[in-house]
């Protein structure tokens, strides 16, 4: 292990002793009578000496072995120290110039994750993650892009049919793709968003195995409002997690992040939002209908839908990574009004029976 003060923390000087490690005094680590050996030695953690190493230099310089070990226990407690070489590793797993591109996302991972190596251990995870996100509209074409940029090492994404208007956005299908396969376009997005020059990839071959992870984020925004259809049980059977996503009207919804068997489904959702409105599934099916009168110009603002998909790519990252972002056994709203988020608490709905259990055998 090489040890590294980690780059991603500011260092500044409280006062003429007192060194503080990171910008946000909440998070931030501070280290008093900081003085000019102490520097020094602080100077040698760069990632190019283990251990044994630094002791040695630390005699060398002035502090003392055992001040130098002592020192370095309590940078690590705190959060301060990385592995260089495993982050090198990590890295490594990443063609360029997907490598530079991820740095930061790095970077960000070692304050998330505090131990030395956390970070690139989980960069190296999702290396091997495989991704699928279903729609490739304003929101799921931009989840898909985020994914890949932070470092999944497959995303695909299914839709079919020609890319319309409403289907492009900054952050997902370019407008210049209008008319082309949304499935041709969506790769491109994909493979742009890590860096590489878009190739056509071969026939995708099923191998019987689910992807970990599926983000349902159908064009038309019914992920907002619809759970529990044919498609999600079947993801539920095969246990693989999933999320919705989606902008119906004014609105933005992210969740449920669904576990299965461990957290509440999307049909839950459904079940309590039929108990606070008896017209609702009349509703939800003349929705998916297209619904009486003439023709409608579905809407979704384009930094609503920028918002979703960045926030519902996040909650995916923080659940594989390890976390329970606040989708889980919830979900979070965003209006297009006022731009402000709420998450709302959902639990499992008593007739649905994803979280019931095996009866014990007699
Ligand atoms: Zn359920």
């Amino acid at each position: 292990m090489r040890l590294a003060l980690k780059p991603a923390l500011s260092r500044s000087w409280r006062d003429s002793a007192t060194l503080q490690f990171g910008t946000v005094t909440r998070f931030a680590g501070v280290l008093g009578n900081a003085d000019k050996t102490l520097c020094d030695f602080l100077a040698l953690l760069d990632g190019t000496r283990e251990r044994p190493e630094l002791l040695n230099e630390g005699e060398r310089i002035g502090l003392g072995r055992e001040p130098a070990d002592a020192l370095l226990t309590g940078l690590e407690e705190t959060g301060l120290l990385d592995d260089a070489a495993s982050a090198t590793r990590a890295l490594a797993r990443f063609p360029d110039p997907h490598r530079d591109l991820l740095r930061p996302d790095l970077a960000s991972l070692s304050l998330v994750h505090s131990g030395p190596g956390a970070a690139p251990a989980i960069l190296g995870r999702r290396a091997d993650t495989r991704i699928e996100v279903r729609g490739a509209g304003r929101v799921g074409a931009a989840v898909a892009a985020v994914l890949s940029a932070g470092g999944t090492g497959t995303v695909t994404v299914a839709d079919s049919g020609r890319v319309k208007p409403d289907d492009c956005s900054p952050a997902g299908l370019p407008a210049a793709d209008i008319g082309r396969l949304r499935s041709t376009s969506a790769r491109e997005v994909v493979q742009r968003a890590a860096g590489r020059q878009p190739v056509p990839l071969p026939r995708h071959k099923p191998d019987g195995n689910p992807p970990d992870f599926v983000v349902l984020a159908p064009r038309d925004g019914s992920a907002a409002f619809a759970g529990g259809t044919y498609e999600a049980r079947l993801l539920l059977r095969a246990g693989v997690p999933h999320l919705y996503v989606g902008v119906v009207e004014e609105f933005g919804v992210i969740g449920p992040l669904v576990i299965p068997g461990m957290s509440a489904c999307g049909h839950c959702l459904v079940l309590r939002r039929e108990d606070e409105d008896e017209a609702w599934p009349r509703v939800l099916a003349q929705l998916a209908d297209g619904g009486p009168g003439q023709a409608r110009t579905p809407a979704c603002d384009t930094a609503l839908a920028t918002a979703v998909a960045g926030l519902a790519a996040l909650h995916v990252q923080v659940y594989l990574d390890g976390g329970r972002p606040p989708s889980v056994d919830g979900y979070c709203e965003v209006s297009a009004r006022d731009g402000m988020f709420r998450r709302l608490r959902l639990r499992g709905h008593t007739d649905c029976g994803c979280l019931w259990q095996p009866l014990p055998p007699a």
